[in-house]
């Protein structure tokens, strides 16, 4: 038909803009229908709503782009200050050696008079009584917070650097999540050390000018509790029987006969211990700190404890060879305020316990602190955030996640969770949600345990 109103080449011509005219409304169907099922209603949605939603999306669109506005602003004006820094979003490809260098490394520190021996701060001999008038002065602050209930403060800390393998630091965020459901659970106050607070005293010895700090800055404070970051707590509803140490200012789990008969260096461990607040304990941490400084001093004194002490290698002095040495050496001095415990873990090696934890579950329950239940699994040698190990990496990181559920699996027990097996992360449930949530009962009974509970004094 168009073949007898237009000329044949006309007709073509017209033929072809109708075909492509055709594609172009077919694309523009396809375009809105696409438009709707992503930003609009769907199939229910009216063209009103639609609309609205398509605006919504825009503007959300502009506004996620605005912190990398601000991001890209601020990124410009920092290159205009001279920095360095690389502009890469990408935390998984960011090569971690551009922060890790720190502004003061390099700076020589002060240096003592090495021919004074080291001392950890000015000499203090009246501390039982400058306490005492503390607290006379402080009621609002009471050393005991309930009858045979010290006020506790837990202690433990890591280097203030990040650790060898980033690992490392996921296993010193496991131990710390670890420690403040125990002392949660228990009302004990914690502290957490990062900062190396005298440069001479680096490594284990570094616990030593951080605890004499504390002591003093906490008149309050009736035990401080020292535990390595490398230990953790197993038996969360085990309550530490203060009352026995009524009498004694230094407790560590250990044997009598091993650090006085035989002198052996691993007759006491000081990965987990409690210092009363007096003058008794400023005096021997007097008297424990001069091995310390780094150098000269801590090797020869390493040297002298392996000559003395059974059983130790080579290396340098440490704070638990010291321990045993000034134990061994001098009884008289310090002994009857010494309490070695071996009657529950208040530290337990973790080579004798962590193949145990299945069968301690099969035939025993928590609460018992010892060989059945223990307190403290601590993993001596195992050395998680530095280079190297006294053990194969894999065992002391399995077995340090075995240790982290057996613990945790007492803390979720109180909501109704628990770990898949020793071995997983994932959880799951082992009961049904209530709507009657406070007549559920926790097993253990942590959620309100007679040992926190603090009494209230009327005004
Ligand atoms: N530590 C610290 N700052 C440091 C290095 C170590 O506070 O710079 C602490 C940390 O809590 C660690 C403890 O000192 O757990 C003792 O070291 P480690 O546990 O590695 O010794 P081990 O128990 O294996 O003999
Ligand atoms: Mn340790």
């Amino acid at each position: 038909m168009l073949d007898r109103v237009l000329s044949p080449r006309r007709a073509r011509r017209f033929q072809r803009l109708l075909r492509n005219g055709k594609l172009t409304l077919l694309c523009l169907v396809l375009t809105v229908i696409v438009l709707r099922a992503n930003l609009g209603a769907g199939k229910f949605g009216t063209p009103e709503k639609d609309l609205d939603e398509i605006r919504e999306t825009f503007s959300y669109i502009r506004r996620r782009a605005e912190p990398r506005r601000v991001l890209e602003e601020a990124k410009t004006e920092q290159k205009s200050g001279g920095s360095t820094e690389s502009g890469s979003n990408n935390y998984a490809e960011f090569d971690i050696t551009k922060i890790l260098k720190d502004e003061d490394d390099g700076v020589q520190e002060f240096k003592r008079d090495p021919s004074q021996s080291y001392s950890l701060g000015p000499k203090i001999s009246d501390w039982d009584q400058q306490r005492a008038e503390w607290l006379k002065r402080n009621p609002g602050f009471p050393n005991f917070i309930a009858e045979n209930k010290p006020r506790v403060l837990l202690v433990t800390g890591s280097s203030p650097k990040p650790c060898e393998n980033p690992v490392g630091d996921h296993y010193l965020l496991k131990s710390i999540k670890n420690k403040i459901d125990y002392c949660r659970v228990h009302g004990i106050e914690i502290f957490y050390n990062m900062a190396l607070l005298d440069a001479e005293m680096a490594g284990f010895w570094a616990k030593l000018p951080l605890i004499r700090k504390l002591l003093l800055s906490h008149p309050e404070v009736e035990f401080l509790w020292w535990m390595d970051s490398d230990a953790m707590f197993t038996d969360m509803a085990f309550e530490v029987p203060w009352e026995r140490y009524k009498d004694h200012n230094f407790v560590m789990h250990g044997w009598n006969e091993m650090v006085y008969d035989q002198k052996n260096w691993i007759g006491l461990n000081t990965g987990s211990f409690l210092l009363r607040n007096c003058q008794w304990s400023l005096d021997i941490l007097d008297t424990w700190a001069p091995m310390g400084p780094k150098g000269k001093v801590r090797d020869d004194a390493g040297k002298l404890l392996t000559r003395e002490l059974k059983g130790r290698p080579v290396f340098e002095a440490d704070d638990q060879s010291a321990v045993v040495y000034i134990l061994a050496t001098q009884r008289e001095k310090w002994g009857d305020k010494v309490y070695l415990e071996n009657a529950y873990y208040l530290h337990g090696y973790w080579g004798i316990l962590v193949d145990r934890y299945e069968e301690m579950i099969e035939n025993y329950h928590p609460g018992l602190g010892d060989h059945r239940w223990p307190l403290v699994t601590h993993f001596v040698g195992c050395k998680p955030c530095g280079k190297f190990g006294d053990y194969p990496v894999e065992r002391c990181l399995k077995q340090m996640d075995r240790a982290f559920n057996f613990g945790d699996n007492q803390i979720l027990q109180m909501y109704g969770f628990t770990h898949k097996s020793l071995a997983s992360r994932r959880v799951r449930r082992t009961r049904n949600e209530t709507s009657n949530p406070l007549e559920v009962r926790d097993d253990l009974g942590l959620l309100h345990p007679a040992f926190k509970a603090v009494k209230v004094s009327s005004p």
